[in-house]
């Protein structure tokens, strides 16, 4: 895998792969949720929304076009297929925001009960 930006071959660093030119790191899609669900001790949904393309970067798995995507405040690339572009320290704030992308979906015990809790009223 090769950094996005320089180029460079990313070196393993725990679960995630980081550039040692630029410190940026590549994060999979499911390795992000399950840190994001350690750092908020929740189960999170990812709230991606698009932004204004300033640069187009090279996914470092494929190196299709990644999309400009937003996560929080945190401004990011990301390939749908193979993982998120991190700049250096964007990890860190990623992590440090985990607590709002809480998911908000019901799960499935609660969405029973609100069933029960329906029928039983009609
Ligand atoms: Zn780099
Ligand atoms: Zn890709």
């Amino acid at each position: 895998m090769k950094c996005p930006i320089d180029q460079v071959e990313l070196d393993l660093a725990g679960r995630t792969f980081k550039c040692n030119t630029c410190d940026g790191a590549w994060v999979l899609e499911d390795v992000l949720v399950a840190m994001l669900e350690q750092s908020a001790s929740t189960l999170v949904a990812l709230p991606w929304k698009p932004r204004p393309v300033d640069q187009i970067r090279p996914c470092a798995t494929c190196g299709a076009a990644m999309q400009t995507v937003s996560l929080g405040t945190v401004a990011l690339d990301r390939c749908a297929e193979h993982g998120v572009w991190f700049d250096a320290h964007e990890l860190a704030d990623i992590l440090g925001q985990a607590k709002q992308f809480k998911d908000k979906t019901p799960t499935p015990h609660e969405s029973l009960l609100h069933r029960l809790a329906h029928v039983f009223k009609h």
